[in-house]
């Protein structure tokens, strides 16, 4: 992927991150990627947002195709680099997993940039665990690592509902603020302040909704409860990620649809104006 040089301060670009390597039980999240962009233009749909804008007429709606990794522990440098070179063109991030694994990297080009960060995570599983399988960056694990590097002021996790006594420790450890499933009611509004970083990873939908995630875990929201989320989140979203779909488990592409969905609702967000201008981060930056 080449970074264009003509992207306006505003731009929400969409990067695909086909990375899977840290995946714990199943692999084809990296499939995810070009099976998003094919629903998103796929003739039975249309570009735009629920809310309005469509993005097909939109100039600072970017797609930009897919990150090129070597694999391995470089691949992560690789993922940071990139996003920091895009956020410091003041560009906002939508990036399209891969699986969970891919936050860290880019939470770390965040968190650099952003001095006061939101991390809204939509999941049905907090990803908090201190190492998984031997792994500090798999997918189970991403969200310990942005703790322990305090790349986000707060961390809100909605839908959790596969919370072991050691992730619970951790929630505790990080003050982590989680709203559960079996808590969750349609409507919930959330107090978040801005600037916000959503990362969904589609397995907080109901099976029903997305079966086209490696991990099936019953109980989730509805499509329409993520949605409602996302449009009626008070504050800037930033920066996203879009996760954890797994093309290779998909029925009849109904993930798939329901991931484009979800790009199209949240891309608009971050389109909306005045979140142009992130806080800079003053201090000694370490890489
Ligand atoms: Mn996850
Ligand atoms: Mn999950």
């Amino acid at each position: 992927m080449q970074v264009p040089a003509d992207l306006q301060p505003g731009t929400v670009a969409i990067v695909g991150v086909p990375w899977d390597e840290h995946s714990s039980f199943m692999r084809g999240a990296a499939l995810a990627p070009a099976r998003i962009r094919e629903a998103l233009h796929c003739g039975s749909a249309n570009l735009c947002a629920e809310t309005g804008p469509d993005l097909g007429a939109e100039a600072r709606f970017r797609e930009l195709g897919d990150l090129e990794l070597t694999g391995g522990v470089a691949a992560l440098t690789q993922i940071e680099r990139v996003v920091a070179d895009l956020l410091a063109r003041e560009v906002r991030v939508l990036a399209l997993g891969g699986d969970h694994a891919i936050t860290y990297p880019i939470l770390r080009a965040y968190g650099k940039r952003y001095d006061q960060l939101t991390v809204l995570h939509l999941d049905a599983h907090p990803d908090l665990y201190d190492e998984y399988e031997y792994n500090r960056y798999s997918h189970a694990c991403p969200f310990a690592r942005i703790m322990e590097e305090r790349l986000a002021t707060r961390l809100v996790q909605v839908g959790i509902r596969t919370m072991t006594p050691h992730q619970r420790a951790q929630a505790e450890r990080f003050g982590v603020e989680v709203v559960e499933a079996r808590a969750w009611r349609p409507g919930t509004s959330l107090s978040l302040a801005g600037p916000v970083y959503l990362s969904l990873d589609m397995d907080v939908l109901d099976p029903a909704f997305a079966p086209g995630v490696s991990h099936h875990e019953p109980g989730g929201l509805s499509t329409r409860d993520v949605l409602g989320l996302v449009q009626g989140l008070p504050a800037p979203i930033v920066g996203a990620d879009l996760v954890e779909y797994n093309p290779s488990r998909d029925v009849g592409d109904v993930t798939g649809m329901v991931a484009a969905k979800f790009l199209k609702e949240i891309a608009a967000r971050m389109l909306e104006p005045g979140q142009a201008h992130p806080t800079v981060h003053i201090g000694i930056e370490s890489c």
